[in-house]
């Protein structure tokens, strides 16, 4: 039976809803500490058809298609999956989403589409993400991915930042017949799925096949030039690129500003996931190539980051790993899911705790952190309640590395080298409905625009930013577009 979205089909909703979640297994917590493979067991295929047959195609608009930022068509891929229609699930996330194998690991699946699912409310959500991976993994295996492209259309875009934003901006530029080159301050492309998650959340290969696969549309690389430095957007433009889309994201680690901050053995979270987690060949010019090891590790953050340092710690084999967090777990803004990892793999937490100096040993290396206790006080601007300290609760934590995952600012770099690019809070670049910038035929999108967002978010600002970028070169081609 064909599914067609928005048709009502004749299954059987009660017997679908009374369906048992399948226990989805993760790897045991004593075997993938031991090293950075992905936690997660892949679905066999005869387990994929069973999870997707609990869906009970809910009628259009379906609560999970509205939560997914792209809108992927879900029950129309769980519908092709519960009947082994792999290769067919798999195009219909591609229609949507230039990442889908990436996006099916990463995205906050209980924040977005299976936080909406309505089986979830008596039992697990169906996992959509891990069928949405399940799929694209097995269409690379099995399949054929579409890597056609037009005619060349004669014009060419520049697009400054290598990670989803900039790979999805690329994908659908070229496939719409655009030459597209990526200029990226790191040595390779992928930005943040590279070198910002780790391993065992999202396996590098994955992201090396899809960057493999944009490649071979005819995408162009330039790898160590930061634009803003060795190169300005107007050198992008006099060197005749037509248009140049801004996908920088958000690199600059936020500072703790606390006594102590620069002893050597505190880390900003990027530096530490970076050393810990990518291969030499991948390493930035400016940073040190060693790992970063010790025996007693305390992140600091509430974040996905701070999980992802809190992991990467336990596999770096450190005897104890604490995080500290300033308000209680209801208000830390990471993945509950990351977090419930982290737990079994042995991270501790130690709540409504701050840090207020970062002490040093003889030698002059960081030994101990002096923290105080907090409670909840009025909710903030946020509409969070703001912590504030109990005075006389301070104490000492030992530890000879900590780091800080407080979160990312924008880099100014590009904002303060072009005065006609318009930016905005701590160098937020300022970009309209289009994603245009204030500077002609200049586009932004991502992280860059927004503050630090999803990969997801990201992805569809990139394949927006390609629609626009695509209506403005037609109009300087000649072409009348209609309203
Ligand atoms: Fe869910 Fe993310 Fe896939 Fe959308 S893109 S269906 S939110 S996993």
């Amino acid at each position: 039976m064909q599914r067609i979205p928005g048709d009502t089909l004749d299954i059987n909703r009660k017997k679908r809803a009374q369906t048992p979640s399948l226990e989805i297994e993760d790897r045991l917590p004593t075997l993938r500490i031991c090293d950075f493979e992905e936690v997660r067991i892949p679905f066999t295929p005869e387990q994929a058809m069973y999870e997707a047959s609990r869906c009970i195609e809910c009628p259009d608009p379906a609560a999970c298609v509205r939560a997914c930022p792209v809108n992927n068509d879900i029950p129309s891929a769980m519908w092709l999956i519960s009947q082994g229609e792999f290769l067919e699930a798999a195009k219909i996330y591609r229609e949507t989403s230039s990442l889908p194998e990436i996006c099916g690991r990463v995205c906050p699946h209980d924040k977005l589409c299976e936080g909406s699912c309505v089986q979830g409310k008596h039992d697990d959500p169906v996992a959509t993400g891990a069928l949405e991976a399940f799929v694209i993994d097995y269409e690379r295996k099995y399949g054929e991915i579409d890597l056609s492209v037009p005619e060349p259309v004669g014009q060419k875009v520049a697009i400054v930042g290598s990670g989803p934003s900039g790979l999805s901006a690329a994908e659908q530029l070229m496939k719409r017949g655009y030459q597209v080159t990526i200029f990226d301050s790191k040595p390779q492309m992928g930005g943040l799925l590279l070198y910002g998650i780790p391993n065992f959340k999202l396996d590098k290969n994955v992201v090396y096949d899809r960057i493999e696969e944009i490649c071979q549309l005819g995408l162009e690389f330039v790898g160590n030039t930061m634009i803003g430095k060795d190169k300005s957007v107007d050198d992008l433009l006099n060197e005749g690129f037509d248009a140049v889309y801004l996908a920088v994201g958000t690199w600059v680690d936020a500072p703790m500003d606390i006594p102590g901050e620069n002893l050597p053995g505190v880390y900003k979270g990027t530096e530490y996931l970076i050393r810990n987690n990518v291969c030499d060949d991948l390493f930035p010019k400016d940073l040190d190539p060693n790992t970063i090891t010790g025996k007693k590790i305390v992140v600091i953050g509430g974040g996905d980051t701070a999980s992802d340092c809190l992991r990467t710690a336990v596999r770096m084999e450190a005897d104890e790993v604490t995080c500290i967090y300033r308000r209680t777990e209801n208000e830390m803004p990471g993945s509950a899911k990351d977090r419930k990892l982290a737990m079994e793999e042995g991270a501790s937490y130690q709540f409504l705790t701050q840090p207020v100096k970062f002490i040093a040993n003889e030698k002059g290396h960081l030994s101990k952190v002096e923290c105080i206790r907090m409670e909840l006080g009025e909710p903030d601007a946020s509409g969070r309640r703001r912590p504030v300290a109990v005075e006389g609760s301070n104490f000492i934590l030992e530890a000879d590395i900590a780091v800080l995952a407080l979160g990312y600012w924008p880099d100014e770099t590009i904002g303060k080298s072009d005065p006609d690019i318009e930016t905005h809070k701590w160098g937020l670049i300022v970009a309209d409905e289009n994603q245009a910038t204030s500077k002609e035929g200049v586009f932004a999108g991502g992280d860059a625009v927004t503050g630090p967002q999803l990969v997801v978010t990201a992805m569809r600002a990139g394949r927006k930013a390609a629609a626009s970028i695509d209506r403005y070169l037609m109009q300087k081609r000649g072409i009348v577009l209609e309203e």
